[in-house]
This record gives structure tokens, C-alpha cells and sequence, in this order.
């Protein structure tokens, strides 16, 4: 099955991952060759999910499956009604009418032809796309899978209540970690995502192209710098990311970046940069940079060009930025929320934190300490290279595959 020298992507991952790894995602392919699998979600670029599609559906096309990618179309009101959703199935407390249920049912019913009759297995992405489901074709071979990105364990129960007969239409969920899982009446898949670590975010980069990006933000390369790249959105808690800074600052010198983008289904975002931009003012050393989409050089450089990274998020379903700085071998400063705390063994590949005054702690102390920073950041690239590579993530999807078809 391998393609010619050059054109085959998943050859080049043979380097970091083996070619056991490579073989055996051909073995697992090899019997589900043409079966054609379609993904949808509500949106092309921002946030974890387009990051994984994106990189996903390439290499599984390479390995003959017949996968296609297809994004929503949808009004901002939809948007302003499931980030509702988001922010309640996270356990917030969201007042959500009945005009807004009719919305997101309106909305899926408009993309009904979305849906591809002749797909094998059709995956919805988080709560935007599920109402799809009530649409499946007639079809009795079709398999629908819901893959939810999000921590639903404290879900508030009238969010929950009203999809849950959504979910329970599909034929399996999955979700990125086992205490995630709720009491369903189909199959539960766990399936932890991943990175790829020869996209354009997370490959390796020149010295002097990390420190040109670092000027071109007005930031100096030549002094300590503590980065948070994330949506602005309030459970990334940027705000808790700026008292963190002032009180290490009382201590050491450091600057601060906090960087970040939106996504077009959140329409929270501006209204948070606004609020961040309003805490920082004053101060020169922090750096408030609204990234445009696809931003993936510009976040390689901070994340390689950071001290310390830190992810302060009130709520992560995984946190893939975490990951990306710990391939990048970075100390992550993390909050002991979600997927952080699956992905920081504290004190060996990072430091999980609850507070504040927690996070500013180990600010300090990995500032304070290089040999401790270096130290924690190869076992942090390590342990992303045994487990959160796109090439393991690929080997799930079509173990999923293999799962939904039998
Ligand atoms: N990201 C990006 N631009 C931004 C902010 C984030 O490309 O302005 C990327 C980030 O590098 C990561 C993903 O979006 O790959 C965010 O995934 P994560 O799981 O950390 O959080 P989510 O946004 O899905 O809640």
C-alpha cells in the first residue's frame, strides 16, 4: 500500500513513531478499504475539533478510506444558543428558552442535506451537528457515531436531558476520556485525541524564525516569557492567567502572551478579548495577541519560544494546546481540570494546579529553575510521543471503524 517516496504522508511519520506503527494502521485499513465515512462538525478553523479533522481526514484517505469532512452552515443566533449548550453541558448555569431549543432543531433540519445518503458511518462532532441525527437515511447499514470533544461529567440536566435522545439515536459516542463516559443505552468508545507533529503548528523550527516572531509581537526573546494560547473564552480563564503573572512578577521578571484566536461558533469570544485587553492595559509585558485563523507558525514560535507554558482553564475537554507544548518539550503549568490533568503527571511531565496563587507557585518555581523546566519538559515530549500522535489517533478511528461495522 505505500505510495511512491513523496507522496505518502503517513511514510514521513516513520522517523518519529516507527514503521511498527505504520504497519499495523495499514493492517487495521487494509479490510475497510472504500468504506466511506463522513465527518461533520460546525466549524472549518478555531478550537480542537477543526485541528483534528483537518489532519484526520487526509491520512485516512490515504489508507483508502473513503472520508469526507463537511461543516454546518448556520446563523449566529445557532452559535449564540449552542456556546449556551457548551457553557451548561460544562455545568454552567445558562438560562436557555424554549426559542432557543426550536433554533438548534430549525438549524439541524436545514442541513439535513448535509448528510450523505451513501455514507457508511456518518461522525457528528459535539452538540451543534447532533440534531443531524434525527435526519439518518432510511439506511439500516448506515452506522452514526457521536464523538463529544467535551468534560459532560457535571452536564446541567436540561441541556443534558434534551440531547441525550439525540445521542441515544446514534449507534455509539465517544468520548476523549473514560470518566467523561454517562449511562447511555448504546456503546461508549474512549478515543483520546492527538497532535500531529509534522503540521506546520508542531514541526521543528529555525531559532532565529522563533525569535523573529517573538520581535514581530513586540515581544523580547531575551527575557523570560510565560504563554497561555488559547480561544478567548472564559473557561480558559485568561483573566486567572494575568493575577497569576502580577504575583510572579512581584518575585521575578517575566513577560506574559496570551494569545489566541476566535472561532466562528463562539460568539463569546470578542467580549472576552475586550475584558483581557482591559485587565492588561498598563502593563508592556503583557502581550495580548488576537491571532487570525490558521495562525499555526505564529503558535508554533510562542509555544518554542515560551519558559513556561500555562493552561489555566476552568473546564478542558482535552486540551490539545497542552499537548502541543509538551511535544515542543515545555514545563506546563496546567489547572487539574479534564484532560489537563490526564495529560500532566504532576511533577514528572508538567505541574497541575487549582488556584491562582498555585499556578503563580510553579510559575516561579520552573522560572527559577531551568534544570527543573528542561527536566519536565523531555518527559512531557516523551510521553506525547508514546501516546497523543495523530498516528495513534489515526489506529483508533479505524479501530472505531472496525467496531461499527461489525
Ligand atoms: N488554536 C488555534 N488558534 C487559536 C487558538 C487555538 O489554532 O487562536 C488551536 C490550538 O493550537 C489547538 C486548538 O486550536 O490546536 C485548541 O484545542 P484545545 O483542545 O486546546 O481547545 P478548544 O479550543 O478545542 O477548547
Amino acid at each position: 500500500m505505500a505510495k511512491e517516496e513523496g507522496t505518502c504522508k503517513l511514510c514521513t511519520y516513520e522517523p518519529i513513531v516507527g514503521p511498527a506503527a505504520l504497519d499495523e494502521i495499514r493492517r487495521l485499513a487494509e479490510p475497510l478499504r472504500d468504506l466511506r465515512l463522513q465527518n461533520v462538525s460546525s466549524t472549518l478553523v478555531g478550537g480542537g475539533v477543526a485541528e483534528l479533522m483537518a489532519r484526520l481526514t487526509p491520512l485516512l484517505r490515504e489508507v483508502g478510506i473513503g472520508a469526507r469532512w463537511d461543516v454546518m452552515t448556520a446563523e449566529p443566533a445557532f452559535f449564540d444558543v449552542t456556546k449556551a449548550f457548551h457553557n451548561a453541558l460544562h455545568g454552567g448555569d445558562e438560562e436557555i428558552t424554549p426559542e432557543s431549543y426550536a433554533l438548534y432543531l430549525e438549524t439541524n433540519e436545514k442541513n439535513a442535506g448535509l448528510i450523505s445518503g451513501d455514507a457508511d458511518v456518518v461522525g457528528v462532532h459535539d452538540p451543534q451537528p447532533l440534531g443531524l441525527v434525527q435526519f439518518r437515511k432510511a439506511a439500516p447499514e448506515q452506522r452514526w457515531v457521536w464523538r463529544c470533544h467535551i468534560d459532560i461529567s457535571d452536564a446541567d440536566l436540561r441541556v443534558w436531558g434534551f440531547l441525550r435522545p439525540f445521542v441515544e439515536r446514534c449507534d455509539a459516542a465517544i468520548f476523549h476520556l473514560p470518566q467523561y463516559a454517562k449511562e447511555l443505552l448504546i456503546p461508549q468508545i474512549i478515543n483520546t485525541p492527538a497532535i500531529d507533529p509534522l503540521d506546520e503548528k508542531n514541526r521543528e523550527m529555525p531559532p532565529e524564525t522563533i525569535r523573529d516572531t517573538l520581535e514581530e509581537l513586540g515581544i523580547d526573546p531575551g527575557r523570560p516569557l510565560v504563554v497561555q494560547v488559547s480561544r478567548f473564552d472564559r473557561l480558559k480563564d485568561p483573566l486567572g492567567v494575568i493575577e497569576a503573572y502580577r504575583l510572579v512578577r512581584k518575585w521575578l521578571d517575566c513577560q506574559l502572551v496570551l494569545a489566541g484566536g476566535s472561532a466562528s461558533d463562539d460568539p463569546e469570544g470578542a467580549q472576552v478579548l475586550e475584558e483581557v485587553r482591559e485587565r492588561a492595559e498598563g502593563d508592556p509585558d503583557i502581550h495580548v495577541a488576537e491571532l487570525p485563523p490558521n495562525a499555526h507558525r505564529t503558535i508554533n514560535a510562542l509555544q518554542r519560544g515560551a519558559t513556561v507554558v500555562v493552561q489555566k482553564s476552568l473546564r478542558e475537554g482535552f486540551g490539545l494546546v497542552v499537548t502541543e507544548a509538551m511535544w515542543k518539550g515545555k514545563p506546563v503549568v496546567g489547572t487539574a481540570v479534564g484532560g489537563i490533568a490526564q495529560q500532566i503527571v504532576h511533577g514528572q511531565t508538567g505541574f497541575l494546579v487549582r488556584t491562582v496563587e498555585g499556578t503563580a507557585y510553579r510559575v516561579r518555581q520552573l522560572l527559577a529553575n531551568p534544570g527543573l523546566a528542561s527536566r519536565l519538559g523531555r518527559a512531557a515530549h516523551h510521553y506525547v510521543r508514546e501516546n497523543l500522535l495523530i498516528t495513534s489517533y489515526v489506529k483508533s478511528a479505524l479501530l472505531m471503524l472496525h467496531t461499527l461495522r461489525a
